[in-house]
């Protein structure tokens, strides 16, 4: 028997969660059976824990999006018992079973074996928000940055205080837009250069282009907020674009694309290939400052979760949240 975060569906239609003991035979099908040790709370999660279920397709169901565990069992030749593996993305925690409970059953595909040099919690302390920051550098890199700051938006959250690490240790200038400006020092300790008030780039879009101002930018919040950033690009300079934490629309012109010659890079870490998925863990492991990523980590339990998923949904949430499935 083992702990699991279950959310099921009443009559009324209503979802409830609460950590239950059950079997093994309740475990999904898959290759590779992992004793799970850490998993996260990303944005998405709040959506599945949540009242109304938001992602989930199935009930009952066991939320987490990722985990970083142990092998325990595998039917697949690339992984064996006593293996420290790695799972973002591929619908788990929504489709399928994810990392809410100390045991997982998922297809060997989807995961990644832990790179050297990361432990499991450090792994999670990184997490699907992490990896995407990480994803989102990588565009940008491929792109090129140009000579002004990187911009990062919803600078405090996980993908957003990831990418700041991430960014300078690479040694570029980070402006960081926060809606929380008491929570300055703890981005100018991750490595930003600047902070940008949200309510300076809030403001909707009254001239296309803007003064040049940013060689490259790392958006989680949309909506109106990268439409103005787009007209303060600086010329080629490209926008990665990771979340919509702040609205799903987008008020913008394609002037910024023609006169600029702007790239608007989506990136979406659920179905990166394998290939992709490791390189984007091995420079996690090289290129992110771990004493900086400490700082960045709550830790939880499974039964914290109801109410962290919340916290999440409403902005509440700083850096990213580490769940403990033994503690
Ligand atoms: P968090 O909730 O941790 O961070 C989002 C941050 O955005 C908040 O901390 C806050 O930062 C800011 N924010 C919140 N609400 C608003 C608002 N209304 N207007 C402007 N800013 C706001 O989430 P994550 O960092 O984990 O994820 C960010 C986004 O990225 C989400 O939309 C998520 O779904 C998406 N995502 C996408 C992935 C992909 O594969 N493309 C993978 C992972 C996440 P501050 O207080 O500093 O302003």
């Amino acid at each position: 028997m083992f702990n699991a975060l279950i959310v099921e569906k009443g009559e009324d239609g209503k979802t409830s969660a609460a950590v239950q003991q059950i079997g093994e035979d309740r475990l999904p099908a898959g290759e590779v059976t992992v004793a799970v040790e850490y998993s996260t709370v990303n944005y998405k999660d709040g959506l599945c824990v949540g009242p109304g279920g938001g992602l989930v397709r199935n009930y009952p169901h066991v939320p987490g999006i990722d985990f970083a565990g142990t092998v325990e069992a595998s039917d697949d030749d690339r992984y064996k018992a006593g293996d420290k593996v790695v799972l973002t993305g591929w619908r788990v925690g929504e489709a399928h079973w994810g990392g809410y409970a100390q045991k997982a059953r998922v297809k060997a595909d989807w995961l990644v074996p832990l790179p050297d040099g990361l432990t499991t919690r450090q792994a999670m302390a990184v997490g699907t928000a992490g990896f995407t920051a990480m994803l989102a550098v990588m565009a940008l890199e491929d792109h090129g940055i140009k000579a002004g700051p990187v911009l990062v938006t919803g600078a405090s959250g996980g993908v957003g205080s990831v990418a700041t690490a991430i960014l300078s240790k690479l040694g570029y200038k980070v402006a960081a837009v926060t809606g929380r400006p008491e929570g300055a020092d703890y981005l100018t300790d991750l490595g930003a250069t600047e902070i940008i008030a949200r309510a300076e780039l809030a403001e909707t879009i009254k001239k296309p282009l803007e003064a040049e101002r940013w060689g490259g930018a790392i958006d989680a919040v949309g909506g109106g907020m990268l439409a103005r950033l787009l007209g303060q690009m600086e010329y080629g300079a490209s926008v990665a674009a990771v979340g919509l934490a702040g609205g799903a629309g987008l008020p913008a012109t394609v002037i910024p694309f023609l006169l600029r010659g702007v790239n608007l890079l989506g990136i979406d870490s659920v179905m990166q290939p394998y290939e992709n998925r490791l390189r984007a863990w091995q420079r996690v492991a090289t290129d992110l400052p771990m004493d900086k990523l400490e700082a960045m980590v709550t830790p939880a339990t499974l039964s914290d979760l109801p109410k962290i998923g919340a916290d999440i949904l409403k902005g509440q949430v700083r850096g990213r949240v580490v769940v403990d499935v033994n503690a």
